[in-house]
């Protein structure tokens, strides 16, 4: 048995590290930048499947090609590396609205869930972990629309409660609003709020910012400082605080290199957070001790990501 205790040194954390959602590409970067996150400390990759956008899949079996090219990947990973990689598959809501047009929102609905169905044997099968990215467009939609994507991810859910299977939200941004009305799709939907994850959340990580949604933060700028503002490290010491992680979202796009962040970023924050923890309060850290950071840190690398997704075999 690890002790957690031991991984923080004053200056480095030498524990597990986990991006809770990666992205990777054979056309991009792809054991390169598995390599970056490797080398610069990361341990342990939560890879979410990247629908093909320059060329949308029309049918279930080009759904299915697709989701085997990422399970693919994620073998590749494990052989050429020593990371510890979880798969999450699904359909993507902003493919689903882009369908609405090209293949009207019936055939479009239709292909969503049956990708959907398909995830869920992947999850039965134990090739993945979980089913993402879902949710509902992040840009401005007709309000016809809008009503339709939250019908349908309440339907998603629904499916997924009957299968105990984890999901990661891809959603708009309108702040502690969006966490709030997620919880009660999941409500709505028999969907235990602890199975949930919202992707690409901002850097509040209290109650009522999010409504207890478990979520994955983004670790652009200035995040270490909001996150150790917002924690409440009592709930988290008493096994109470809803989970946070960490990730980067690397879409691995030869056209958008390096973005959304890249993959070495995540190890970076956390060092950064465990330094910032330490700091004494008069330089403007927390002033925690080299225990409180580890727990802290064990908890957002190791304890919360098996919590969703179970121990990486
Ligand atoms: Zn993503």
């Amino acid at each position: 048995m690890e002790d957690p205790n031991q991984f923080w040194d004053g200056e480095k954390w030498t524990g597990p590290i986990t991006d809770a959602h990666m992205h990777l590409d054979r056309k991009g970067r792809f054991l390169d930048a598995a390599l970056d996150f490797q080398n610069s400390g990361g341990t342990r990759l939560i890879l979410v499947h990247k629908p093909n956008f320059s060329q949308l899949p029309v049918s279930v079996d080009e759904v299915s090609a697709a989701y085997e090219e990422t399970l693919l990947i994620a073998e590749e990973v494990r052989k050429s590396t020593n990371i510890d990689i979880q798969v999450i598959l699904g359909p993507h809501p902003v493919v689903w609205a882009h369908q609405l047009e090209s293949l009207g929102e019936k055939t479009a609905t239709e292909l969503h869930f049956e990708s959907i169905d398909l995830a869920l044997s992947h999850f039965e099968m134990g090739q993945c972990v979980g089913i993402g990215e879902i949710g509902r467009p992040h840009f401005p939609v007709s309000s016809e629309v809008w009503d339709s994507a939250n019908q349908m991810l309440e339907e998603v859910l629904r499916r997924c409660a009957n299968h105990n299977a984890p999901v990661q939200f891809h959603v708009e941004d309108r702040g502690a609003i969006t966490c709030q009305e997620l919880s009660e799709i999941c409500a709505r939907a028999n969907f235990p709020l602890s199975l949930a994850l919202r992707h690409y959340a901002p850097a509040d990580v209290s109650s009522n910012f999010t409504s207890n949604l478990p979520v994955t933060v983004s670790m652009g700028r200035g995040s270490v400082e909001k996150i150790a503002k917002t924690i409440d490290f009592e709930s988290v010491l008493e096994g109470t605080h809803s989970p946070v992680l960490m990730e980067t979202d690397y879409l691995d796009d030869p056209r958008r290199p390096g973005a959304v962040l890249g993959p070495r970023t995540v190890p970076k924050r956390t060092n950064e957070l465990g330094r910032h923890l330490q700091r004494s309060k008069e330089e403007g850290g927390l002033g925690w001790n080299h225990q409180e950071i580890s727990n802290f840190l064990w908890h957002i690398h190791r304890v919360w990501p098996d919590t969703l997704y179970g121990e990486c075999r």
